[in-house]
C-alpha cells in the first residue's frame, strides 16, 4: 500500500518540459499539494507554448521558475537543488534526457537537475519512434546510472496519432512511484530516533509551575526533517506551542522526572537520541493540591531541589545511542557546552547563546556552534530552525557510520 501523505514540510521541485503531456503536470502537481507537500515548478520556455505558466502558478500556489538570471533570488539554480526534497521532470522530452545525459545546463530546469543528487524522477513522454531510437535508449541508460529513476512511459495511443511507447505516465501513477520512492529511501541503519521538545513545567500548586519560554520550535523541525529518512520518529515533549506534524508519535512528559521516565521507557531500541527540549533543573519537592491563597501569608518560601539530570541518569542506557544536546550560554559559550559535551557523553553538542537577537528560545532562527566527540567545530550561521534541522539530521546520517 502506498503511503498518500507525504511529509508536510517535503519540498517537492517539478520540471515541465515541451511536451503535450504538459497538462497531466497540472494533475500531479495538484496530487502533491493534496498529500501536504510545498510544490515549486520550473519550466522550460518551450513548455509555455502548451500551458500558461499562469496555470502551474494557480495550483502550486507558488510563482513559477523559469529565468535563470531572475533577480528575485540571487542563484535560482543552485538555491533549487538546497530547497528541494525530490525532483520530478514531467514531462521529459528527448531533447531535455539528452541533454541530462550529456552534461548540458543551459536554462534554468538543466542546471538545477544537474546540480541535484537527491530522489530523483524522470517521466518521459515522446513519440513512440524516437524513444526506440537508438540515442534515446543510450541516454536513458546514462541517466539511470547517473542516478535518475525513469517513470515511464506507457504503450497507447499517442498525441501524433500513433500507437505504442511513449504516453507519459498518468499522474496518479508517477505519484505512487515518488511515494514508494520516498518510503524505500528511508535510512536502513539509523531506524528509531527520539527527540525532546519543549519546555517541562515543574508544578508549585495547582495553576502555577516554574518553566521557561522555548516553545518547542527547534525539536519539532529537527522531527519533522527526521520523518523524511527514518522509519519510526518519537518525539517527547513538555509544553509546546507549535503544530504537531502527521507521521510522528507524540508522549507528553511535563516534568523532568516525567520525561526521564519516558526516555527510558523509549531507549533500548533507539539509534538516536536528540534533546532539545529546555529541562527545567529545579523542582519543588511538595507541591501543592489547591492553589495557594495569597491571603495566607505575606511571603512563601519555595525550597527547590535539584530535578535528575536526564542525559547523566541515562550514560549507560545509551552506550550505543548516538546522542545529541543543546546548550543554551549566556557567558562562555564554547567552553560550556565542551564541558556538557564531556560529562554527559555526548557524540555532538549544539550550543546556542541566549543574549543574541535571532537565537535561542522562541525565535524563528537559530545560531549554533556546534562541538562533536572527535574535537571538531563547526559554526551554523544564524538561519531559520528549520534549515539548522537539516544540517543537524544531515550530520547526524554522516557521523552515525563513523
Ligand atoms: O546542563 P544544561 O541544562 O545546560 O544542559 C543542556 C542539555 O541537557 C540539553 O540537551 C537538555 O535537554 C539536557 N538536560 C537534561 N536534564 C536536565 C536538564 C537539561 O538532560 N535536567
Amino acid at each position: 500500500m502506498v503511503s498518500k501523505n507525504i511529509n508536510k514540510k517535503s519540498n517537492v521541485l517539478i520540471g515541465v518540459t515541451a511536451g503535450i503531456a504538459v497538462y497531466k503536470t497540472l494533475s500531479l502537481v495538484r496530487l502533491f499539494k493534496k498529500a501536504g507537500a510545498d510544490v515549486r515548478v520550473v519550466m522550460t520556455e518551450n513548455s509555455k507554448a502548451f500551458v500558461a505558466p499562469l496555470s502551474f502558478e494557480a495550483v502550486s500556489g507558488n510563482p513559477v521558475y523559469d529565468n535563470m538570471f531572475a533577480r528575485r533570488e540571487s542563484f535560482p539554480h543552485i538555491s533549487m537543488k538546497d530547497w528541494a526534497d525530490i525532483m520530478i521532470v514531467a514531462p521529459a522530452t528527448a531533447n531535455f534526457i539528452g541533454k541530462l545525459s550529456a552534461g548540458i545546463a543551459d536554462d534554468l530546469l538543466s542546471t538545477s537537475a544537474l546540480s541535484f543528487n537527491k530522489i530523483r524522477i524522470l517521466c518521459p513522454a515522446m513519440n513512440v519512434d524516437m524513444w526506440n531510437s537508438a540515442p534515446v535508449k543510450r541516454n536513458i541508460e546514462q541517466v539511470e546510472l547517473d542516478g535518475w529513476t525513469i517513470a515511464g512511459p506507457d504503450n497507447g495511443s499517442l498525441a501524433c496519432g500513433d500507437t505504442g511507447m511513449g504516453r507519459m505516465l498518468e499522474p496518479e501513477d508517477i505519484f505512487n512511484q515518488c511515494m514508494n520512492l520516498i518510503n524505500s529511501s528511508k535510512n536502513k541503519k539509523i531506524k528509531k530516533i527520539v527527540i525532546t521538545a519543549g519546555a517541562t513545567r515543574q508544578p508549585i500548586d495547582a495553576v502555577r509551575f516554574i518553566s521557561n519560554p522555548s516553545t518547542g520550535k527547534m525539536g519539532l523541525s529537527i522531527a519533522a526533517e527526521a520523518e523524511k529518512y527514518f522509519e519510526e520518529v518519537v518525539v517527547i515533549h513538555g509544553y509546546i506551542s507549535e503544530k504537531k506534524e502527521s507521521g510522528i508519535r507524540y508522549v507528553e512528559a511535563m516534568t523532568a522526572q516525567e520525561m526521564l521516565a519516558a526516555i527510558q521507557k523509549e531507549l533500548n531500541n533507539t539509534d538516536v537520541l536528540v534533546m532539545s527540549a529546555a529541562v527545567s533543573d529545579y523542582f519543588y519537592e511538595n507541591p501543592e493540591m489547591n492553589k495557594i491563597k495569597k491571603a495566607d501569608s505575606d511571603e512563601i518560601n519555595l525550597k527547590l531541589s535539584r530535578t535528575p539530570d536526564i542525559l547523566k541518569e541515562t550514560i549507560n542506557q545509551r552506550k550505543s545511542v548516538f546522542t545529541v544536546g543543546f546548550a543554551m550560554e549566556t557567558t562562555d559559550l564554547e567552553k560550556n557546552a565542551k564541558k556538557k559535551l564531556e560529562e554527559k557523553k555526548l557524540d555532538m553538542i549544539l550550543a546556542n547563546p541566549l543574549d543574541e537577537e535571532g537565537a535561542g528560545f522562541a525565535s524563528d532562527t537559530n545560531r549554533v556552534v556546534v562541538l562533536k566527540k572527535d574535537g571538531n567545530k563547526e559554526d551554523w550561521e544564524k538561519q531559520p530552525k528549520e534549515s539548522i534541522a537539516r544540517k543537524l539530521i544531515a550530520q547526524i546520517i554522516t557521523d552515525y557510520d563513523k
